[in-house]
């Protein structure tokens, strides 16, 4: 009987494996995970579960007797060390395990600060993991004063949490506006005067210099000299796939574990999918970071470890919730070149346009907005910009334009 192996129980993993099953394998299934919860969903730790809004059992992906259930040997807490391509094995702990087909889910890890800066002291954190977010959850208590590093969605999000649980809220980000390397200036300006609403002390243009403290940080001085008194810190600065094992094992590396359309690495017994593999598009190795990308490429890459040829063609979707506001996005802005501000009774929506073409949207509580840009962008079709402004225009009709 053949025997699968997935390294990684993320939301990546748990798309392959329960493809696998639905697709009618019947072969052995081993998911293996070195985080001691079983496979669960994070979007929630730097939203409703960090506010207390959700409870532990609803992030966990499926039910605990699933994996019994299916046929899947789930192992928690343990950690693939090495790959023997040769031999087709993988090493866990003191364990060898063969494999007829290997898929790497290994996800990504956040980005640190120096330690040369205080980034080692006791009270700083990163926001990746379940653990992570148990650690900082006590953190949050009302009056406390908490340092933000990095205006992307993670460092915005734990702002927002913040914010509404009574907390000071000072976040800096180094580049000229947050939200820089994802969204158009008029994004970044609608969340820049939400958080600003809510009392955060949002400061942009501005790097963290150094945090101080004995032990335990307890300040921070900023690159433009000013300093702070922190009770804690929270850094999101961006992640990097998690490439360790794949690179070991001389596998190719090119932005992430390098793969082909269906998902397959430079070694054809070896998968990739989610946050730490890249795949062809448009004339690059792409990489997205998100759970639509997770599942989806996870679903594809499932289909060819059973032998099909299904490419992979991404449909990126993603969200983000700070306060009331849900932000959806669809398609992918980069290299737009007009912005086309659409405002409905607090609905609003931003349409990315380039050459011409309709690439991209970012719908702050605007939900039909968001529908409708996605079918269009994800048919190839295109909006009249004009049409789009004009808060008379009927969404729908667009589709049928
Ligand atoms: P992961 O979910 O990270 O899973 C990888 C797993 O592999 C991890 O458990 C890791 O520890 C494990 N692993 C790594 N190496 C080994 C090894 N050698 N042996 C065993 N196990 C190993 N996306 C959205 O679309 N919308 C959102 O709103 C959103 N919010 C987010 C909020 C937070 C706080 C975070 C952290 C992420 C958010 N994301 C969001 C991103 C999304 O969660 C990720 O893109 C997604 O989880 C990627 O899935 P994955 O399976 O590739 O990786």
């Amino acid at each position: 009987m053949s025997h699968f192996i997935v390294v990684g129980a993320g939301q990546a993993g748990q798309s392959i494996v329960t493809k696998l099953r639905a697709e009618g394998f019947e072969g052995e299934i081993t998911l293996i995970g070195d985080e001691t919860a079983p496979p669960y969903q994070r979007p929630p730790l730097s939203k409703a579960y960090l506010l207390g809004d959700m409870e532990l059992e609803r992030l966990y992906l499926r039910p605990a007797n699933y994996y019994a259930d299916e046929g899947i040997t789930l192992v928690t807490g343990r950690t693939v060390t090495a790959i023997d391509r040769a031999a087709k094995t993988i090493t866990v702990g003191d364990d060898v395990l063969a494999y007829d087909v290997l898929a790497l889910t290994t996800g990504s890890r956040p980005h640190r600060l120096p330690t040369a800066i205080g980034g080692d002291l006791d009270g700083v954190y990163t926001m990746r993991t379940l653990a992570d977010a148990d650690a900082i959850e006590p953190e949050f208590k009302q009056g406390a004063s908490v340092l933000i590093v990095g205006g992307g969605y993670i460092g915005l999000e734990a702002a927002a949490v913040a914010a509404k649980k009574g907390l000071k809220v000072t976040l800096v980000e180094m580049a000229d506006r947050i939200l820089q390397r994802v969204a158009a200036t008029e994004t970044s300006d609608y969340f820049r005067t939400l958080h600003t609403a809510h009392g955060v002390d949002l400061r942009e243009g501005v790097g963290l210099k150094a945090l101080t403290g004995a032990g335990r940080v307890t300040g921070a001085t900023l690159t433009d000299g000013t300093t702070l008194n922190v009770d804690f810190v929270i850094v999101g600065v961006g992640i990097a796939p998690d490439t360790r094992l794949a690179e070991a094992a001389g596998i190719t590396i090119e932005n992430g574990i390098a793969t082909d359309a269906c998902g397959r690495t430079s070694d054809p017994s070896i998968f990739a999918a989610g946050d730490c593999a890249s795949f062809p598009h448009a004339g690059v190795q792409m990489r997205l970071e998100s759970v639509g990308n997770a599942i989806d490429q996870g679903e594809v890459v499932a289909q060819n470890m059973l032998g099909k040829a299904v490419s992979y063609t991404p449909k990126p979707w993603f969200w983000s919730d700070q306060y009331d506001v849900k932000l959806q996005i669809a398609g992918l802005s980069t290299g737009h070149d007009q912005i086309v501000v659409r405002d409905t009774d607090g609905a609003r929506s931003h349409w990315y346009y380039r050459a011409g073409h309709l690439i991209a949207v970012d719908a702050m509580n605007d939900p039909r907005g968001y529908m409708v840009a996605k079918r269009l962008i994800e048919g190839g079709k295109n909006a009249d910009p004009a049409k789009v402004a004009d808060p008379a225009t009927d969404l729908k009709a667009l589709m049928r334009a």
